[in-house]
């Protein structure tokens, strides 16, 4: 209104329009930028996805996020929440949060991904939020490379009644029902009416699995009842129980024997009843029916709460794509060993979703004998087999992890006779036996927080380097030859497990066949597990909470 025109209006207006010009000639250029940017889309924040994310540089892609939690839930420590131990807030980290540390940039979006499209590089989505009239509509999003890391589902292997009857312990929400439900089995025990075996009954808790989760639990649920509840409940002091049920003749069966002997002859002393080689084969909301496997007999066993912790299956949306990508008769998503999903472009897959083939590997090692063996006799001179053995390890490094354990001790024999004379020729083809059983324990990678992060964070350094690498297409020195992917394969190293035992006891099997049992693991376990937490928050929030538990013990409210 109070403009005036001027010449040197006009002239300020030429120079805005121009600078406005330019501007949005700048836009434009960034928005080129922007658009030539690849779309990322990772499915999942867990440890494959959260490793994912931390260690790619968000700069250089655009990325994409779907998970129907906003949050990255540190695993190990929820038995410790079903007891109120610590605390769930405290092993969670919200993703934003992660992502703004890095000062990057990401787009998230809480939804569970219900199909994968890998013809048409399309994923659908559906909104965590069911009920909501408004944000539940289904969206549709494309990608140039697909991470799938939306882990696996609780294995209740078709048993009638698991789903309906039984507590699961794999998501933050399940942890905090369990305690709850504990709880209640104390309060209902106490109401009056009941008769003592009503009481019993409601105090009967049975884990079923003999895993590192079900036994973490049992062990974490003994000392909650021992310590917290038996001093505020005495009245039914002499009617509580637990029972672990497993299938197999030991429980702990992926630990060193050392190990689960250790566990079973504790659990003896502290009165947890082990039933190994038992199967269930039903479960209703009164009795659980088990079967005998050296007997046959059948029986049922009546309970107050079930926890469910057998292993785990592939989740529906997995399921399909193994369809779509010629896999359907595999009981988990297969990858190579740079972690690409078999039969289609662009997707890879990372953590307990997927597991590696390691058959190209194999067949390659055998072409390697194959042409050393230049006179077809099946046997080489010592120092022809120790050149093709190094020759295998540089070009297959993930095999080395096996060779230097247990293996190794194969391959020695091979060298030397019964009596440990060096010998002059070597067997290649026990050679290759031996080769293939480290063939079968590589298919094998176990379905742990450890390989999950370390797939997450090798796939992001190979994103992260993709660009320089097409700069530089000849590669790293052992892969200039053209043949080989211009990465490394993927390749696990073995950090060691650790099983708390309760009693302020744990079991550690580490690198180099290394065993420790006792107090002092639990210290080792304590602090492992408390430098692994992903911010300095939860960290400080779960060594509070374990000193809180020390002073005051656990809560046993309700609430
Ligand atoms: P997860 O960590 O399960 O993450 C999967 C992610 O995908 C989640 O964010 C989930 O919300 C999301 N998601 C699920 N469905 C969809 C979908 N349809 N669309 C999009 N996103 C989806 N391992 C160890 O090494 N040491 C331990 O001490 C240990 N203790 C454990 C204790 C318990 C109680 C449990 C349950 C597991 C434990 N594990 C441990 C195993 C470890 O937690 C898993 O191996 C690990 O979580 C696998 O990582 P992941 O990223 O593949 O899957």
């Amino acid at each position: 209104l109070f403009f005036r025109a001027t010449p040197d209006s006009y002239k300020l207006l030429l120079l805005s329009s121009t600078l406005t010009l330019s501007g949005a000639s700048l836009v434009a250029y960034s928005d080129r930028k922007q658009v030539e940017k690849k779309k990322i889309l990772l499915l999942g924040t867990g440890w494959a996805g959260i490793s994912f994310l931390k260690d790619l540089d968000l700069s250089s892609y655009d990325v994409q996020v779907v998970s129907p939690h906003n949050y990255f839930a540190f695993t190990p420590l929820l038995p410790s929440v079903t007891c109120g131990t610590v605390e769930a807030r405290s092993i969670v980290e919200p993703v934003r949060n992660i992502v703004n540390k890095k000062r990057g940039e990401i787009q998230l979006w809480e939804a569970d991904c219900v199909k994968i499209d890998p013809a048409n590089h399309k994923v659908l989505c559906r909104p965590a939020f069911e009920n909501d009239p408004v944000a539940n509509q289904d969206f549709s999003l494309q990608y140039d490379f697909l991470v799938i890391a939306v882990g696996a589902q609780v294995n209740t292997f078709g048993t009638p009644g698991v789903s309906e009857n039984c507590y699961f312990l794999k998501e933050v929400d399940d942890a905090q029902r369990i305690r709850r439900g504990v709880i209640d089995c104390f309060e209902k025990a106490v109401l009056p009416g009941l008769t003592e075996l009503q009481r019993r009954t409601k105090l009967h808790f049975v884990i079923v699995g003999g895993g590192p989760t079900g036994v973490e639990f049992a062990a974490e649920l003994h000392d909650f009842i021992q310590e917290d509840i038996i001093p505020i409940y005495p009245a039914v002091k002499n009617l509580v129980k637990i029972s672990l049920i497993q299938s197999g003749d030991h429980i702990l069966n992926m630990f060193d024997e050392r190990i689960s002997s250790f566990a079973e002859h504790k659990f003896l002393r502290d009165g947890i009843d082990v039933q190994t080689g038992v199967r269930v084969t039903s479960v209703s909301d009164k009795d659980i029916s088990v079967k005998i496997k050296s007997t046959g007999e059948v029986c049922s066993i009546p309970h107050g709460l079930i926890v469910w912790s057998t292993g785990i299956a592939t989740r529906p949306v997995i399921r399909d794509l193994m369809q779509q990508v010629g896999q359907g008769e595999r009981r988990v998503l297969a990858t190579d060993e740079w972690l690409r999903v078999k039969g289609c472009e662009n997707v890879y897959a990372i953590g307990d979703c997927a597991s590696i083939t390691q058959r190209k590997i194999m067949e390659d090692i055998a072409m390697i004998f194959e042409v050393a063996d230049k006179d077809k006799s099946g046997t080489l001179t010592v120092e022809e087999f120790q050149d093709v053995v190094a020759d295998i390890l540089v070009r297959y490094p993930q095999v080395e992890h096996f060779l230097k354990s247990k293996h190794l001790r194969n391959v020695t024999d091979l060298l030397a006779d019964p009596e440990g004379n060096a010998k002059k020729e070597v067997d290649i083809n026990g050679f290759k036996l031996a080769l293939s059983e480290v063939d079968s324990q590589m298919k094998s990678l176990p379905a742990t927080a450890q390989v999950a992060a370390q797939q997450g964070s090798y796939l992001a350094q190979c994103f992260s380097k993709m660009e320089v690498c097409k700069e530089h297409p000849e590669g790293p020195m052992r892969f200039r030859d053209g043949k080989h992917h211009q990465f490394r394969p993927f390749q696990y190293k073995h950090l060691g497990q650790f099983a708390p035992l309760g009693g302020e006891q744990a079991a550690a099997e580490l690198p180099g066949d290394w065993v420790s049992v006792g107090r002092s693991t639990q210290w080792l376990w304590y602090s492992v597990y408390a430098s692994k937490q992903v911010s300095w928050r939860t960290r400080a929030l779960v060594v509070s909470d374990w000193t809180r538990r020390f002073i005051f013990g656990r809560d046993s409210s309700r609430i």
